[in-house]
C-alpha cells in the first residue's frame, strides 16, 4: 500500500485552516464549515438583517422547535464574518446532528431575511 500523500496533505490543510478559524472567531458552540478565504465575502450591503435558526430536521423528530432569528445590525456591509461573530456572540447553539454552518442564504433578491445553511 502507497501512502497518500496528498490526502494527508488535504487534511493537514484543512486542520490548519479550522485552526485559523477557531482562532479568530472562538467560543462558537457550532462548527464552522465556510473556507477561510470566504469569511470575509459580503453577504449584504443592508445594515440590518436576519438570521432565521430552523430547527426542524430529522433530529427534532415529530418534536420540532421554533424557529430562532438572529437581528445582526452592521455599519458598514454585512460578511460572513460578521455574522459568525454575532451569532457567538447571541450564543447560537447548534446541537444536533446539523452542527455545521455551511453560509447564509438570502430568502427572496434583495430580502434582509437569511436562513442559516447548516450540514452534518
Ligand atoms: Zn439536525
Amino acid at each position: 500500500m502507497t501512502r497518500d500523500i496528498t490526502a494527508e496533505q488535504e487534511y493537514e490543510d484543512y486542520l490548519n485552516e479550522q485552526n485559523r478559524i477557531n482562532t479568530e472567531l472562538p467560543n462558537a458552540k457550532f462548527t464552522i464549515s465556510i473556507d477561510y478565504d470566504k469569511l470575509d465575502n459580503v453577504i449584504s450591503m443592508q445594515r440590518i438583517i436576519y438570521i432565521l435558526v430552523t430547527k426542524s430536521c430529522y433530529c427534532y423528530g415529530d418534536n420540532p422547535m421554533d424557529t430562532q432569528i438572529f437581528k445582526i445590525t452592521s455599519n458598514n456591509v454585512i460578511t460572513n464574518r460578521l455574522v459568525l461573530k454575532e451569532l457567538i456572540k447571541k450564543e447560537l447553539v447548534l446541537d444536533c446532528n446539523h452542527s455545521y454552518v455551511e453560509g447564509f442564504h438570502m430568502l427572496n433578491n434583495n430580502s434582509n431575511i437569511f436562513e442559516i445553511m447548516t450540514g452534518s
